[in-house]
């Protein structure tokens, strides 16, 4: 029996690891394994402790991992899966293995910063408290990466084959199509075509999705025997309206009363869109020409990466970067790197733009801006990602009066703002929209990476739009591929 198991990103929205399992006969025997996607729990404590428990199979038995994108929910287990003894290729396109060259080293200098941290203060019951990885540790692992262009189709082995289209994602994201040949009871081959959605991005209307860097819109058309499918906003609509209008007022209003504007943002693809979009609003007069600040090391790698794969540019990128050229160039654009250049940033007066991760302030640079700006009214903080309940990001969104930060407590007297229109997940709507151009009805649909309510309500929603057979899948549960 050919089998999937949700190792992860079911019943939550982190830790996305389905395993593959074509097994050559009934007899239970294993087959050829193949992990799609392999990601960190993260988010609460219950989900987290996850990271460290072992594979229900040995990582060593798995042939190969076929990544859909850099995102560390689905990356971010990569490391330790080679610690515990994987040696197999990783697939995943150019984009994505470059920013995981950057995100997963990251991820294992945060690790051991946490460990230590632990190990100061006494907060861990594990004494002494270790890494799930370290930074050498993720640098090591980038060696089993193998780049599989879009559209190209990779034969794994003699039953599994597989060929990334776009998501639309983020930089590099893709679905993953994987054709599986299993052989059925009676012994005839059977084919089966599955495609993995990893995270599905928002539709082509840059008006409703506006600032899209990347390629727009996932891709249409597909045909699946069996799907297994994101969830992560089944239970959401993301606000219509073009969110440049307000931003630029908010802007121009903060600039004019002597303040400045702080965003904490993620520093892969959130920051490079916002730092595009703030561009067109200045040279189209909507913004005054004050500095801009992008406080942040890893942003400027990513800059880097992205001014690399032109071929993932949506149109209104392409026409800015040759307008432009690097926003590492742009005057009045400071992409600070040093210690030393954060610091000067705090020296800035007059006026300004910040822009600095993280994205929920849980760490990184945003803290001294913030542990300055914060108690001074004139200023603005600006959100425009997501932020997770227990953040200090949630703290200061919901209207906190003061947050604490750096080893004291910041008043908060800063206007406070939020866009929800920068998502790079689809809504339910736009879900639904993309569905709608599926040629054929999958025999059965499986929805992982969402919170139990916004599955069920897409699961809802997909039975009545649709007609389809939809299933949420279960943390551990086994699926057999029919
Ligand atoms: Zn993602």
């Amino acid at each position: 029996m050919s089998y999937i198991q949700f190792l992860g990103a079911a019943g939550t929205v982190t830790g996305s690891k389905h395993l593959i399992n074509s097994s050559g006969d009934l007899s239970g025997k294993s087959g050829l394994q193949v992990l799609v996607d392999c990601g960190l729990f993260q988010g609460p404590k219950e989900w987290r402790e996850r990271n460290w428990q072992a594979l229900p199979i040995s990582a060593s038995d798995i042939e190969s991992v076929i990544l859909t994108h850099a995102h560390l929910d689905h990356c971010g287990w990569i490391p330790r899966l080679v610690k515990q003894g994987f040696r197999g290729p990783i697939y995943a396109t150019p984009a994505t293995i470059d920013l995981c060259g950057i995100i997963l080293p990251d991820s294992g200098h945060l690790q051991e910063e946490d460990a230590e941290f632990h190990n100061r203060h006494k907060t861990s019951r594990h004494d002494p408290a270790l890494p799930l990885y370290t930074e050498e540790e993720a640098q090591a692992c980038l060696q089993y990466f193998e780049p599989i262009g879009f559209n190209e189709t990779k034969q794994v082995s003699p039953e599994l084959s597989f060929r990334f289209v776009h998501a639309a994602h983020i930089l590099g994201s893709s679905m993953a199509e994987i054709t599986l040949n299993s052989k059925a009871a009676d012994g005839a081959t059977r084919s089966t075509r599955m495609l993995f959605t990893g995270d599905i991005g928002r539709v082509h209307d840059q008006n409703v999705a506006p600032g899209k860097v990347v390629y727009s819109g996932p891709q249409s058309g597909e045909s699946a025997d069996l799907v297994v499918m994101e969830s992560t906003y089944g239970n959401r609509q993301h606000p219509t309206d073009d969110p440049r209008p307000a931003l630029a007022d908010l802007i121009r209003k903060t600039v004019e009363r002597g303040g400045s504007v702080v965003v904490p943002a993620f520093a892969v693809e959130r920051t490079q869109k916002f730092v595009f979009m703030l561009k067109e609003l200045m040279e189209s007069g909507q913004v005054p020409r004050v500095p801009v600040y992008c406080d942040s090391p890893m942003a400027i790698k990513a800059v880097e990466i992205f001014l690399k794969h032109t071929e993932e540019y949506s149109d209104a990128t392409k026409q800015l970067v040759s307008r432009y050229g690097s926003p590492l160039t742009w005057p009045g654009f400071t992409f600070a790197q040093t210690a030393q250049e954060s610091k000067k940033i705090n020296d800035s007066q007059s006026p300004c733009i910040i822009i600095s991760s993280s994205g929920m302030v849980t760490g990184g640079r945003i803290q001294h801006h913030l542990a300055q700006r914060l108690p001074d009214p004139k200023n603005t903080v600006l959100f425009i990602g997501f932020q997770a309940p227990g953040t200090r990001g949630f703290s200061i969104k919901s209207g906190a009066a003061e947050v604490k930060m750096l080893g004291q407590m910041v008043p908060i007297r800063a206007q406070v703002a939020a866009f929800e229109q920068f998502s790079d997940h689809a809504d339910t709507p736009e879900l639904l929209e993309w569905l709608h151009t599926f040629e054929n009805k999958p025999g059965v649909t499986y929805l992982v990476h969402g919170e139990p309510d916004a599955a069920s309500k897409l699961r809802e929603a997909m039975a009545k739009e649709l007609g389809w057979n939809v299933e949420i899948a279960q943390w551990m549960q086994k699926v057999e591929v029919k």
